[in-house]
């Protein structure tokens, strides 16, 4: 199948030349399939938005190119760059671009404000597109008198109206709570399942990589790594090939580097030589037994029969070792606040809630507010295990949150058991 986005050691720089010249992405290739749901994902200021933007022809290439169907965007004239935005690319932002003045039925129709389609014709083609995507029956409101959740979907079907092939979406729950957040990441699974458009989305939250077909990762301005999920099936239904064991474990570790991947898999290797699915058995048989779903005994007895059939001195230190951390954390009552309903910031204020709790000292408003940002930096993935035990262990005047040592090893071992489970 030909790709329907190719793009060719990509890089842009801003302000080329002068002292403030910075290179926002690096030597960027890659290939896009119609139909697939892409996530771009990585930390903010690394270069995701400029790569979607390249993508859109909204920003223009430093070097390199930029091809969307057969055409190179750089060698389109601007009319035909103009029609390439407005027919070919659907666009959605954060914030969701709505006139608060106009309808969501004006709203939806103002882009073919700019088409030569009569305005009777507008309006029957919105309206056909809102009842589709369910937003019928508000369409003579106005954006205020909606949901954020709401709005971002009549913003989503308005990227649709000119029935482009490829849909872009930069950060488009990051305003939204929760559970409208799920509702629109859903949303867009239909629109790249049911009407096959190619879905590509950009995202700093890990939590939202599974509805990817495949996730490029940015870190400082370059591609790292592409990850193939192997949950979800290629578009046009076929089912995907054998991915790599490399693959599978990267999508577990979103924020492991190659090399330490690859030491995990030859790990895996060593300590399962049944391999990952028996790893994943295991996996998910400790999670039920942490949400006390099964007892110790059943737990045991799954680990020393087929198909995991440890050796039995494995399966017994496995056992207590979940027993061990069963005791020291209450996962059940923690499970409510971990479950990818929830938001990042709301996942911060829980797991602080939790550590604080069972904590006998006091903190400053001060150490709170910094035990807060390390720990958005450790659920995002930016800051691996030793840094986050560093940076609760640092004084507070050296920028860490100034816990003591024991604490801060202590807090880390439950973060990082909570951060598995969730
Ligand atoms: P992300 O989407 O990953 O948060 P961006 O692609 O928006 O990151 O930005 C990447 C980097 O480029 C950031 O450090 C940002 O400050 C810088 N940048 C983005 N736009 C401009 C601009 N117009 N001028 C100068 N620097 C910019």
């Amino acid at each position: 199948m030909k790709p329907i986005i190719q793009v060719k050691d990509l890089s842009v720089a801003y302000n080329l030349g002068k002292s403030s010249e910075f290179w926002a992405l690096r030597n960027a290739n890659l290939e896009i399939e119609e139909g697939e749901y892409i996530i771009i994902y990585g930390p903010s200021g690394c270069g995701k938005s400029t790569l979607l933007y390249c993508l859109s022809g909204l920003e223009t290439p430093t070097t390199g190119a930029v091809v969307v169907n057969g055409s190179n965007l750089s060698k389109l004239n601007p009319e035909e760059m103009e029609l390439h935005r407005r027919l070919k690319i659907g666009i959605v932002f954060q914030s969701f671009n709505l006139i608060p003045t106009l309808s969501v039925l004006d709203n939806i129709t103002l882009p073919q404000v700019f088409g030569k389609i009569d305005k009777q014709t507008r309006v029957k083609i919105a309206m056909q597109l809102a009842n589709k995507f369910g937003i019928g029956d508000f369409i003579h409101r106005f954006p205020k008198e909606l949901s954020g959740g709401q709005q971002q979907r009549v913003a989503i079907t308005r990227s649709l109206i000119y029935s482009p092939q490829i849909l872009l979406a930069d950060e488009p729950v990051g305003n939204l709570d929760s559970k409208s957040a799920k509702i629109t990441m859903e949303f867009l699974t239909e629109i790249n399942e049911k009407e096959g458009k190619t879905v590509i989305l950009v995202t700093h939250d890990p939590s939202y990589l599974h509805y990817a077909h495949r996730v490029f990762y940015i870190k400082d301005s370059r591609i790292t790594k592409v990850v193939t999920n192997p949950k979800k099936n290629t578009p046009a239904g076929q089912v995907r090939g054998e991915i790599t064991e490399l693959e599978r474990i990267s999508l577990m570790y979103p924020y492991l580097t190659e090399e330490k991947l690859r030491a995990k898999m030859i790990l895996n290797h060593i300590l399962l030589p049944h391999g990952i699915e028996i790893y994943d058995k295991i996996e998910e048989t400790i999670s039920r037994y942490l949400a006390k779903k099964i007892t110790e005994k059943e737990l045991f007895e799954i680990l020393d029969n087929p198909p995991v059939n440890l050796y039995v001195q494995t399966a017994r230190n496995i056992t207590k070792k979940a027993v061990e951390l069963a005791s020291e954390i209450d996962v059940l009552d923690y499970e409510k606040a971990t479950t990818t309903d929830i938001s990042t910031e709301e996942r911060v204020v829980n797991l602080r809630g939790f550590l604080l709790d069972e904590y006998s000292g006091e903190l400053t408003v001060q150490q709170i507010r910094r035990l807060d940002i390390v720990l958005l930096k450790r659920i995002n993935g930016e800051i691996k295990k030793k840094e986050l035990q560093d940076m609760l262990d640092a004084p507070f005047k050296d920028g860490g949150v100034g816990l003591n040592s024991r604490t801060a090893q202590k807090f880390t071992g439950q973060i990082e058991l909570v951060l598995m489970n969730k």
